[in-house]
């Protein structure tokens, strides 16, 4: 009834409201930052469900990050209730596209369990091939352009064909390789998943015809593989609603294209526009200034955005003498100000935000030595540390043996006797007779390679021995989902086989305790995601809505490993997936400004503001490099501290961030003083009370929101009837093709 639609339009302003309830089925909603287009964006999707009659399964959202996804599915089921938020397809563009793959890949020749290359994983790969080609260019250079090419549907025959001198030649030749690795392997990478879902999609409609409303989240930030995706899921009713703010593309360097939002208005030129111009986040002194740090580019149209908190503190803008010194002044800053606020502020109201994650080495420090507690985003992962690695790579060889990256890197972990030339020589056996490494070290356990391929006796030993790990952890993966078997079932085994604690403990001396409880967090998240429970309702929520013509694949318990692993490598370094039920600890957040998109906290800091840090030496858009400035700025509810060191970490003098020089910046700073003044601390106090919205605020809303409710179609009864056909969520088009026939896609050229 409409007890939900009060409570879904409850607190929102007229323009966000607008938003909502349009009944344009291409809707682009852009704003600056803390508008809340995000709370627009989550409120559209409870009200197409409860007052569009939408089925939550019909509806894909993406959003950028797990965390995000994870908060968004949370306030919805506030709106429409826990059984029907658990079936919305909710989650990253990745996370997302492997749903499709798992279930429908067969019929685009996708092997099952096929694994994800992350990143790390990405890069591993390529350092192999260009250490054995003695190939000049650098790993993770060499990475980014092949992403940026397959980002734009280009393949490595193409690079092969275009090449023009012998440095784009060898690029090739590294990219032809990769991908064929990747191919031997069974490996996907992050493009690959984006990739084979478009082709999927485009080639087999029928897994996306019961897909009524796309919702994106952060568009200025897709690239166009997203965006064709995104054209390809909403494919059948078109059905577009976007949230973005251009001042916010900080992906450029990924292959994002501000020009998507462009192109969205050619393709569909029906696609209403709505703007948001007031800021909910911040006060008025932090966003005058970040506005006035944004205005620096002069290509940018004007924009209205108006404060709705008072002005508050103006920021500070400090220099110090040495790195060190900015960090341990910023840790008494957190300090003073938790002292002075008294209980107001927990530690996880505080965060530091940094341009590159190198430079969080001596902020740890200092915040370590004062015992404040932090986490660190983006840092080292936990899933990347050696020995949770070690366990990851048996897994992933235990469930799917062709992974030869996965096999090559644990053959001799622990210590086998199996040297790094009986490696390399089974590789190149392996890949003269096309099989995969696997393949070769079973025959080479029972003495049966070529007499070139050299293996000693020791080593034909030891490779006998891995293959009893992976053997016997693959009897017991066949039983999975069984009352004997579980995946912590697995996990010991392995711990048993290999007698990891003795490793650990002669590997790492004083420090192997530390690495044992990493490995029994391992442990924990391995119960938590095959805990029967949980497990149905991973599959549930996981399992797509049948279609009819189109064979799908249905997860089972022997997939809890696939799963488990899939969720490992589409963790982005942003987030670290703890186990569900450990509470939060109250921690104070180091993050890289990429990883803070979308989020914010009362107080805030950005270290590090000079030349080669903000905008970043390697970076050569200085545009972007400002709006990611601006990013982090916007963070901020009530307090932002801007500084920057005289002489950096490598004792080498700093200039000032040019951002941060222009003429009249800093009247938006405060410059002098120690730090900010007690009087200032305490104005922060009631500044964050004004933050939070008051009871009073809440029900002075309530009211504005009951006499202007008649402006907003709908509120109660029937929709006016010309609204009714435009929205078009009536009637089925049930013209699909039959499979395997192809039709012009109605949203590509
Ligand atoms: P960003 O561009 O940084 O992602 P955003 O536009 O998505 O920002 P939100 O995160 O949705 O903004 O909202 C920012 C803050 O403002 C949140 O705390 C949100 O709850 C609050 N907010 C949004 N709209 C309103 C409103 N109408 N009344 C009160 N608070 C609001
Ligand atoms: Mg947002």
């Amino acid at each position: 009834g409409n007890v939900a639609m009060d409570d879904i339009l409850h607190g929102l302003n007229p323009a966000q409201r607008a938003a909502v309830t349009s009944p344009s089925s291409v809707l682009q909603v852009l704003a600056p930052p803390g508008s809340g287009k995000t709370k627009t964006l989550t409120a559209r999707v409870a009200w197409l469900i409860a007052h569009k009659q939408l089925k939550p399964w019909n509806i894909i959202t993406c959003t950028f990050t797990k965390k995000a996804a994870k908060e968004m599915k949370e306030r919805i089921r506030g709106f429409v209730g826990e059984e029907l938020s658990k079936q919305i397809r909710l989650g990253t563009f990745h996370a997302i596209a492997v749903q499709y793959l798992r279930q429908y890949g067969q019929h685009i020749g996708l092997e099952k369990d096929f694994g994800i290359a992350d990143a790390s994983d990405s890069k591993a790969i390529l350092k192999r091939i260009i250490k054995k080609g003695e190939f000049t260019i650098e790993p993770g250079q060499a990475l980014g352009r092949i992403s940026a090419q397959k980002v734009k549907g280009l393949g490595s025959d193409h690079m092969v064909q275009k090449a023009k001198n012998i440095e784009q030649q060898e690029f090739a030749r590294v990219f032809a390789e990769y991908e064929a690795e990747l191919k031997a392997s069974n490996l996907l990478d992050y493009d690959d998943l984006l990739l084979r879902c478009c082709f999927l999609m485009r080639t087999h409609p029928q897994c996306v015809s019961n897909v009524e409303a796309v919702l994106i989240d952060e568009f200025q930030d897709t690239n166009s593989t997203q965006y064709e995706l995104m054209g390809l899921f909403a494919q059948r009713r078109n059905a577009i609603t976007i949230v973005g703010d251009p001042d916010q593309s900080i992906y450029g360097f990924r292959s994002a294209e501000i020009e998507n939002l462009a192109r969205m208005r050619r393709q569909w030129p029906d696609t209403l526009t709505i703007n948001l111009q007031e800021n909910y986040r911040s006060s008025g002194a932090i966003l005058h200034a970040a506005q006035n740090i944004i205005e620096q580019d002069k290509s940018r149209p004007p924009k209205k955005l108006q404060a709705t908190h008072s002005p508050g503190q103006r920021p500070v803008l400090r220099k110090l003498p040495t790195a060190a010194a900015e960090a341990s002044w910023l840790v008494s800053e957190i300090e003073r100000i938790r002292a002075l606020t008294g209980d107001m502020l927990q530690p996880s109201d505080f965060a530091i935000l940094l341009r590159s994650a190198a430079l969080s080495r001596v902020i740890e420090a200092a915040l370590g030595k004062e015992g404040v507690p932090y986490r660190m985003v983006g840092g080292m992962k936990f899933f990347e540390r050696a020995e949770v690695k070690l366990i990851i790579d048996y897994l992933r060889a235990i469930n799917q043996p062709n992974n030869s990256e996965a096999v090559e890197r644990i053959v001799n972990v622990p210590a086998r006797r199996i040297g790094d030339a009986t490696v390399k020589g089974l590789r190149e056996e392996a890949s003269a007779k096309n099989v995969s490494l696997w393949n070769i070290i079973c025959d080479a356990a029972q003495g049966r390679v070529r007499p070139s391929t050299k293996v000693t006796a020791a080593a034909e030993k030891g490779l006998a021995a891995f293959m009893n790990v992976i053997l016997t952890g693959q009897r017991r993966l066949a039983s999975l989902g069984t009352e004997q078997t579980s995946l912590v079932g697995i996990i010991n085994l392995i711990i048993k086989k290999l007698d990891l604690q003795t490793y650990l403990k002669n590997k790492y001396e004083n420090e192997h305790e530390v690495r044992w409880s990493n490995v029994e967090e391992l442990i924990a998240q391995a119960a938590d995601a095959s805990n029967p429970e949980r497990l149905k309702a991973t599959m549930e929520e996981d399992a797509l809505p049948t279609v009819e013509g189109l064979d799908q694949r249905t997860p089972s318990n022997e997939d809890a490993l696939s799963i488990f692993l899939a969720n490992i490598a589409l963790t982005t370094s942003a987030e670290e997936k703890t186990a569900e039920g450990t509470e939060p600890v109250q921690q104070v957040t180091i993050s890289t400004i990429h990883s803070a998109k979308g989020l914010e906290w009362p107080v805030v800091f950005i270290p590090a503001c000079y030349e080669g840090s903000i905008p970043h030496s390697r970076s050569d858009d200085n545009d972007e490099e400002r709006r990611l400035l601006y990013v982090g700025m916007t963070r901020a509810q009530a307090m932002l501290y801007l500084s920057c060191p005289i002489k950096n970490t490598q004792r080498e003098e700093t200039i000032m961030s040019s951002y941060l020089i222009q003429p009249g910046v800093t009247s938006f700073f405060e410059e002098h003083g120690p730090s900010m003044s007690s009087a200032a601390v305490k104005g922060l106090a009631a500044t964050l009370k004004r933050a939070l919205p008051s009871e009073d605020a809440l029900s002075k809303t309530k009211t504005a929101l009951e006499r202007d409710e008649d402006n907003y179609w709908p509120v109660n009864g029937e929709e006016p009837p010309e609204e009714r056909a435009k929205w078009n969520y009536g009637k089925a088009d049930n013209a699909l093709p039959a499979f395997g026939t192809t039709r012009p896609a109605p949203c590509f050229h």
